[in-house]
């Protein structure tokens, strides 16, 4: 850490200070004896259950004559948590948006379809802001209605489409489907930084016919826009002039070194309306080493390989949806798409990986695929589970964040 970030790190908690939230959490820490990386490091973490007991304007650091919005993020359990903005965390926000569509390669030329919803809950006017901001032309769908999206796409002529992979992925078999590939213009898919596997990057990459960029962000740390990939790789280049990135490991919050995969931790140097100190994403990644060649001097993280709450141990192994990701990208005759169940039955953790398989049900390629699943899955993450193959389309494609693991054991 240089002494500048520690002196941006400082001014942001001075900022956060002045709400009514970060005095009661850091209540009895000496906040000006922090002169180094490794008193920064002794803060206590800031976690997403913290901020549901904030409900809902516990958050708000800046005057409130100077918010101008809220947005607010759900998760699938407990109270939501609200964020204000103020002006200026809008215009930062959009400033970073603006810059990740640059580093995709995006210009004034392109048109941007934004399928992700607009309102409270969600993020789309982040990807129009940005769009605007370029120059692009933004047309803003909002989520749901395939028919008219793929309508749009293809009077619109929209060179750009923003979705989560998810969606992506249900566009693209649509299109497929109904055979109007020829008429779809676009160049450049901009994908939600759910984490997702290779096998389906290629699928989605392949059926639409697009250059493909992940982007990166949650709702309380300004909203998706916050890093994207340049076209040099995977790694996502994180803007580091408005955070600070850790990585730790999710079980005991030491911080990790160099790159290990753990949970990245964000602390936010510009945010006025609810900056956040040593924020626990639970996106597991990790900082990817040395410069980009693209030149850029951001730093880097990997792809997300999942949630610290997705790692589940059964049996001893330990298992994250990107390990099954790159464990079935790696088999033919499965598609990208599967689920798995954990199940606690007769004093037992059994483990059904189902999987889409073009393959017809029951016959004799069908059984041994399902044997190869079970013995690869084995060998590379140590335990054997009951695979089943069902057929394309059959498990569920979701406009939001798929759910990978359903653990029934408690
Ligand atoms: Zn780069």
């Amino acid at each position: 850490m240089t002494d500048e970030t520690l002196a941006h790190i400082k001014h942001s908690i001075a900022r956060a200070m002045g709400g009514r939230f970060y005095p009661e959490k850091f209540k009895g820490i000496d906040l000006d004896a922090i002169s180094s990386e490794a008193d920064f490091q002794k803060l206590p973490f800031t976690d997403k259950a913290d901020l549901r007991g904030a409900y809902p304007l516990g958050l708000l650091a800046a005057p409130e004559e100077k918010i101008v919005r809220v947005h607010s993020s759900s998760g699938t359990t407990g109270a939501p948590v609200i964020i204000p903005y103020t002006q200026q965390d809008v215009d930062d926000w959009t400033l970073m948006f603006c810059r990740c569509y640059e580093t995709a390669g995006v210009t004034a030329r392109d048109r941007v379809h934004i399928t992700p919803g607009y309102g409270l809950w969600t993020a789309g006017i982040g990807f129009q802001l940005g769009a605007e901001r370029l120059g692009a032309m933004a047309v803003p769908m909002g989520p749901g209605g395939t028919d008219k999206q793929i309508q749009m796409m293809i009077d619109m002529g929209s060179t750009v489409l923003c979705a989560t992979s998810s969606y992506a992925l249900l566009l693209a078999e649509e299109i497929e489907k109904r055979g109007v590939k020829s008429k779809i213009r676009l160049r450049k898919g901009i994908i939600g930084s759910e984490r997702w596997g290779e096998k389906m990057r290629r699928r989605i990459a392949g059926e639409l016919g697009v250059e493909l960029y992940d982007i990166y962000g949650l709702t309380e740390i300004y909203g998706p826009g916050i890093g994207i990939n340049c076209k040099y790789g995977s790694g996502m280049h994180l803007w580091t002039d408005y955070l600070y990135p850790e990585i730790i490991d999710p079980k005991t919050g030491e911080n990790l070194p160099g790159d290990q995969i753990g949970e990245l931790t964000l602390t936010t140097l510009c945010k006025e309306g609810a900056p956040l100190i040593r924020y626990r994403t639970h996106d597991l990644t990790r900082m990817l080493p040395g410069v980009c060649a693209c030149g850029r001097p951001y730093p880097r993280i990997d792809t997300i390989i999942g949630r610290s709450d997705d790692m589940v141990k059964v049996r001893g192994a330990i298992i994250y949806p990107g390990r099954v990701d790159a464990l079935l990208a790696t088999i033919e005759s499965v598609s990208s798409e599967y689920q798995i169940m954990i199940d606690h039955l007769n004093g037992r953790d059994i483990l059904t990986l189902f999987y889409e398989t073009p393959l017809e049900k029951n016959t004799l390629a069908y059984k041994a695929l399902e044997k190869m699943v079970e013995k690869s899955f084995k060998d590379k993450i140590g335990l054997t589970p009951v695979a089943k193959g069902v057929a394309i389309g059959e498990l569920p494609r979701s406009e939001k964040k798929t759910t990978r693991v359903f653990d029934n054991r408690y």
